[in-house]
């Protein structure tokens, strides 16, 4: 008998998928990931550690995590009336939406350059997806997108809004007018609120149809995984029968809860990667021949002359930042930088120099 290969059983889609690279970032200052720079203060650390020992691991989860989201309800001010779904990373949620409309031949929308996973599981889910450029000042393309849902009707549609890695917020009324035209679901990602201090969340009792999804990653909690999505629950009660029972581990759950006790340490320290963001885009505007994007985001877009050499030349000076040349046309020569701390920046700055 001959032994089945994976590429006569994988589907094809997936066997031509390059998987997602994370580089290897031992030893270097690693502003690529959109990781809050900052650690915890050492009482709330203390806390944390007792909680964590104290905390019995030869149980399951509370599969509702019902404290948790209590806890996600004030910290976030999510409208009462709302439900909420929580997620192993936001990524786990756009998953579960997708694999919920996944009907044959359904179509994922988004704006294109955007976070790459919306693509990716619109491939895992088998949707066909359909990616509409932005503007070259990378505003939505309103006339564009309308046609698009016109003539594809998409079951969802993925806003990140501020975008990744453009880092600029769209036009709001922008956003209602496709949440209008939408004939299916609507998702507005704000991994980035944070930083940018507007959102959709009380637009959800005016649109149905609308779902605001945000995470703690970029917020300061990349390490635990744990995203939420507020809405209807005429969807969340569908989306909900997706989620694997326990996809919230317990220490995820008890470090959160108690994280979001204290959560004005991360909005303070949002603020502060605020401030470091203007005090880097200023002395990057200073440099000659580089483009600096606006950013309501904890990152800064620039191109560059030959972003792969300068690139690879910031490496290997010891800093990692995200290439993103040869990725859309639009994005030519640009480089992504997470806001550092101020050390941090001054040194991606002085490797930049030495790197042009
Ligand atoms: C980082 C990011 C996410 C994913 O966040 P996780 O919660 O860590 O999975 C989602 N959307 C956008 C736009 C992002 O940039």
């Amino acid at each position: 008998m001959m032994l089945p290969k994976p590429d006569s059983i994988i589907r094809d889609e997936i066997l031509s998928l390059k998987a997602y690279h994370v580089p290897v970032s031992t030893g270097m200052i690693k502003l690529d990931a959109m990781e809050n720079p900052y650690s915890l203060p050492a009482d709330l650390q203390a806390k944390i550690s007792e909680l964590v020992s104290s905390t019995p691991m030869n149980r399951y989860p509370d599969p509702g995590a019902i404290a948790l989201k209590e806890s996600l309800r004030k910290a976030m001010d999510i409208p009462v009336g709302m439900d909420l779904m929580l997620g192993n990373g936001s990524d786990e949620l756009i998953q579960i939406i997708a694999m919920a409309v996944a009907k044959p031949d359904a179509v994922l929308l988004s704006i294109e350059p955007s976070f790459v996973m919306y693509k990716m599981i619109a491939t895992f889910t088998g949707m066909r997806y359909v990616g509409v450029p932005l503007n070259a000042d990378f505003s939505l393309d309103m006339q564009r997108i309308l046609a698009e849902i016109e003539q594809n009707q998409p079951a969802v549609i993925f806003i990140a809004y501020p975008n990744n890695p453009t880092g600029n917020l769209f036009d709001a009324e922008d956003i209602s007018r496709i949440i209008e035209a939408a004939p299916g679901l609507v998702i507005v990602d704000e991994a980035y609120h944070a930083f940018a201090g507007t959102s959709f969340l009380p637009r959800l009792a005016q649109y149905p149809n609308l779902l605001v999804m945000r995470t703690l990653s970029k917020l300061g909690l990349a390490g635990l995984r744990l995203g939420f999505m507020a809405g209807s629950a005429d969807w969340i009660v569908q989306l909900e029968k997706l989620r694997l029972p326990y996809n919230i581990n317990v220490l995820t759950q008890v470090v959160a809860q108690t994280v979001l006790e204290h959560i004005d340490v991360l909005t303070q320290q949002a603020k502060s990667i605020m401030v470091q963001r203007a005090v880097l885009k200023t002395q990057l505007e200073t440099i000659p021949g580089i483009e600096v994007f606006p950013s309501d985001a904890n990152f800064i877009l620039i191109r560059v002359p030959q972003a792969d050499s300068v690139f690879e030349g910031i490496r290997q000076r010891g800093v990692l930042i995200k290439n993103l040349n040869n990725g859309h046309p639009l994005l030519n020569n640009c480089l992504r930088v997470t806001v550092g701390t101020e050390q941090e920046n001054e040194q991606f700055i002085q490797v930049l120099m030495n790197s042009l």
